[in-house]
């Protein structure tokens, strides 16, 4: 692209444009991705049963992890305002019979689904991933099937780690899948990535001198801490706190005007479109 005098306004407003929204941006002191995505009001979280011929346990296993991981966000959003039913999400198992219906999931903010395996294309790529939706609706989908790592060493701040590299699946469950779930719920209320600053920085160590995570939404496998582990940390409870406020989720008219607002957007995109396609109708017809 030649830059000429249009160009450069165009991209000197984009910038401005940019940088007007990352200073707005919310918990821009966490460093999160901005996502844009936000629960309005107490989720119901909907865990899709299923049946797996190869891994008979995995069904129950799984809905399990997930009950799990909810609750795990539920306690520490709680606890940290001290308000349990401003952070209150409802827990549901939809049967594979339920399934059948086409509205099965007219009433859960969150989907979530379980799969063995990431298509072959992606394959080792992802570990889950979450579709977000307007209104606050998002699906999670989970892959299983754990995979075997070969280990490759690397010089990190000085000192040798071993960083796990994914080479295969094994027909067993992912020991992980606990952090994933707790991950993609972070994406679910609206919490993006954390990119890594540096090497060092994304993991701490806990009262054992284990490393942990620094955010459960950290993104890449590289960035794992070596020989450790993740979990939900204050850093993440605090950025989903300040993103809905201290009194949570629990007010459906909170943020009814976000909500409107961005109905009006897709109905004057919506306008536009029905208005452009009259237009030229009309032309034709001349
Ligand atoms: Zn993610």
């Amino acid at each position: 692209m030649k830059i000429n005098q249009n160009n450069l306004f165009i991209i000197l407003f984009l910038f401005l444009v940019t940088t007007t929204f990352g200073v707005q941006e919310t918990f821009a002191q966490f460093y999160y991705d901005e996502i844009n995505h936000r629960l309005t009001q107490n989720p119901v979280v909907c865990t899709l049963e299923f049946s797996d011929p190869n891994l008979p346990q995995a069904n129950q296993i799984l809905v399990n992890e997930a009950k799990m991981a909810v609750e795990d966000w539920e306690k520490k959003l709680s606890d940290f305002t001290g308000n349990p039913n401003d952070w209150a999400f409802d827990f549901k198992v939809i049967s594979t019979k339920d399934q059948q219906s086409i509205l099965f999931d007219y009433d859960c903010e969150i989907t979530i689904r379980f799969e063995r395996e990431s298509p072959p294309e992606e394959r080792f790529e992802y570990v889950g991933y979450t579709d977000l939706y307007p209104f606050g609706i998002s699906d999670i989908t989970i892959f299983y099937l754990e995979l075997a790592y070969v280990y490759e060493e690397k010089l990190i701040d000085g000192q040798w780690w071993n960083i796990p590299v994914p080479s295969h699946y094994v027909n067993s469950i992912d020991p992980f899948v606990g952090e994933t779930l707790r991950h993609e719920l972070g994406h679910s209320l609206g919490l993006g990535h954390i990119p890594p600053d540096s090497e060092r920085s994304n993991w701490d160590y806990d009262s054992q001198g284990i490393p942990v995570g620094k955010s459960i939404m950290i993104e890449d496998l590289e960035d794992f801490p070596p020989e450790g582990y993740f979990e939900i940390r204050p850093y993440d409870v605090q950025a989903v706190i300040q993103w809905y406020g201290d009194d949570g989720f629990s007010d459906p008219y909170k943020f009814l005007w976000e909500s409107l607002a961005g109905l009006l957007v897709f109905g004057g995109i919506a306008a536009i479109v029905v208005y452009v396609t009259r237009r030229r109708k009309k032309g034709k017809e001349i």
